[in-house]
């Protein structure tokens, strides 16, 4: 059976994959050095001078990822970091730490408050670059445009196609999102909530309902090759992708 309709543009632009960073740095030359930069990776920075802005900043819209100065006027990066990492909200957030000190019990204390990683002023772009990906890999992969295969699912956002034993399946852009989660979190039960805050993104005011709606579509889509079984509901908690239907 040939499932393949062709897949139209805005499917494909509507897919996003460039991160939200938020670069909290108060230099103003290294700020716009970095933006610019991020923008030409095909990021998307927001920009804050001092901790207190960024706190603001992000009670609006939670980012992808945060690049923090160390040495910031008033709240150290340091503070700004344990702040994040003690707040439910902000947790989870990747963050880069960006310093000129290079004393390695600096560098631990960095790592210790809850940093993903760490780069030394100077630094160029193409670290700066390879850090963000290799950390949203890390914390975020379905940020990436890495290939993803899970138990004859394969799923490329790069090129947009997804198979499934074999078959390629044509998705709309949320259930795109949807499986493109679901496979870079195997095994792990998500809620209702959770898939929002993931797929739809953070401070959305969506029914969990419509989640729901989209699990249904996804499986549809997915039926002909059989592997509509791999997604599972659990009664009273959510959804799981597994190898162990
Ligand atoms: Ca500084």
């Amino acid at each position: 059976m040939n499932l393949t309709i062709p897949y139209d543009t805005p499917l494909m632009m509507e897919v996003d994959l460039s991160a939200h960073i938020l670069v909290v740095e108060d230099e103003v030359a290294i700020q716009e050095m970095i933006a610019l930069n991020l923008t030409q990776a095909g990021h998307e920075p927001q920009l804050a001078s001092s901790g207190m802005q960024a706190l603001e900043q992000i009670q609006h819209l939670l980012p992808d990822l945060i690049l923090v100065d160390w040495m910031l006027p008033g709240m150290s990066g340091l503070e700004l970091v344990r702040r994040l990492r003690a707040h439910q909200r902000t947790q989870r957030v990747p963050i880069i730490m960006l310093t000129a000190r290079v004393d390695e019990s600096d560098k631990l204390l960095g790592l210790e408050s809850g940093a993903d990683d760490y780069i030394t002023k100077p630094f160029s772009i193409r670290e700066l670059n390879a850090r963000i990906k290799a950390v949203l890999r890390r914390r975020a992969p379905q940020m990436t445009e890495d290939l993803v295969t899970f138990k004859g699912l394969s799923l490329d956002p790069a090129t947009h196609r997804v198979h499934a034993n074999q078959q390629e399946i044509t998705l709309g852009p949320t259930e795109f999102k949807l499986l493109h989660f679901f496979l870079t979190h195997p095994e792990r039960v998500y809620s209702r909530t959770q898939i929002l805050d993931h797929v739809w993104g953070d401070h959305v005011f969506i029914e969990e309902r419509t989640v729901d709606v989209h699990i249904r579509r996804l499986r549809s889509a997915l039926e002909p090759s059989g592997a509509d079984s791999l997604l599972q509901t659990i009664r009273g908690a959510g959804y799981r992708l597994t190898a162990q239907p």
